[in-house]
């Protein structure tokens, strides 16, 4: 295992910017899947270092950003039961729903509170056992296992006032649904090396093979996300796409076993409606009929309100890499970290945020 230092070497950085040069005969757009990645392209000012020809467009990789005004607003209606304790990851507390956050739910007097982990909401439904305790399970891949866990672990303990209000996305499927679109303009991918860690780097081996795209597994450090371009821009160059893996350090070909195996207990694969994008087929997660007890739009079956985002957000053309966070005619005038009119912009993986906190001129 390296350190991570070694992956924020301006020197290394440096050189794989003058081989990236060297390899380079015409243009190429790139795209980075995960908001983690983007906001490093941006802290760091590699987006600004890269040559011309490379442009990298920004994917959906943002849990946060991705979840539907109507997931939020039915959050908003579990909070505001009396009973309730709801429970969250602090980035979800401030994504507008149709007319208002949970942050303002919780203003008005909902009990709503931040938490690190799903086990601390199990722990609270523990220690509240008058009270109804909601877990809102937003992510990726990633984050599914310690869901999983949260429910396994709640089912073992015999808790009937623990449940998890699911928004669990696929990477897979979006990046399909990217390269399906007609106006595509994505000619490669740098995939998101967390995800992979659990899931596995070969599951995108189908992808690369049926639309002939090169991916590229790539971490989040300057160095990472250099090597990632480099080889997904040599294999553009050469005519080839494979799926290679540039985390090597963490993902491996068939991801965590322990944890898939765990997260196929608790859940199963269902379609899923993305924040301007719209329904996936197959693209997310929900709770298996065995720990069907813990789905919390069936414990309080919260109204179903379909659209109400912002009309003036193109979220869903920023999701998709079809326009960049500073084309948004809202971009830093009504919408700003402090009053977003969108996801993007609120959450720490948010593209808006992104360009809004490092660089409001990135190309
Ligand atoms: S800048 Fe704001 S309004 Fe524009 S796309 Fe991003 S989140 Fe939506």
């Amino acid at each position: 295992m390296k350190y991570v230092d070694e992956y924020r070497e301006a020197g290394a950085v440096r050189g794989l910017l003058a081989q990236l040069r060297q390899s380079l005969t015409r243009r190429w757009t790139l795209m980075e899947v995960c908001g983690g990645q983007t906001h490093t392209l941006l802290k760091t000012g590699l987006l600004q270092m890269l040559p011309p020809e490379i442009e990298l467009v920004h994917g959906p990789g943002c849990p946060v950003c991705v979840t539907p005004a109507e997931l939020v607003d039915q959050a908003i209606e579990i909070a505001g039961n009396p009973q309730v304790i709801f429970t969250s990851f602090g980035d979800m507390l401030r994504v507008p729903g149709s007319q208002k956050s949970l942050f303002d739910a919780k203003a008005k007097g909902a009990d709503v509170r931040i938490v690190y982990s799903p086990l601390d909401a199990v722990k609270l439904a523990q220690s509240n056992p008058n009270h109804e305790v909601v877990f809102f399970a937003v992510g990726f891949e990633t984050t599914a296992p310690a869901n999983a866990m949260a429910v396994y672990q709640a089912r073992e303990l015999g808790l009937g006032n623990f449940s998890i209000l699911v928004a669990h996305v696929l990477a897979p499927p979006a990046m399909r649904a990217i390269l399906a679109a007609p106006n595509c303009r994505v000619q490669g991918f740098l995939a998101p090396g967390h995800v992979c860690t659990i899931s596995g780097v070969a599951d995108y081996e189908e992808i690369a093979r049926e639309y002939r795209v090169p991916i590229v597994v790539t971490g989040f450090e300057p160095v990472d996300l250099m090597s990632g371009i480099v080889a997904c821009v040599e294999q553009l160059e050469r005519g080839r796409a494979v799926v290679e893996n540039a985390y090597a350090r963490t993902a491996r070909t068939h991801g965590n076993p322990y944890a898939q195996a765990l997260v196929e207990t608790v859940f199963e694969v269902s379609a899923r409606t993305w924040r301007g994008i719209g329904e996936i087929a197959a693209s997310g997660l929900k709770l298996r009929p065995e720990y069907a007890a813990f789905d919390a739009i069936a414990r309080f079956q919260p109204a179903i309100r379909f659209g109400g985002e912002a009309a003036e957000c193109i979220a869903g053309l920023v999701l998709q890499g079809l326009e960049k966070p500073d084309r948004c005619p809202e971009f830093a005038k009504r919408c700003t970290p402090e009053h977003p009119l969108g996801a993007p912009m609120v959450s720490s993986e948010g593209a808006c945020a992104a360009y809004f906190l490092y660089g409001r001129h990135a190309h």
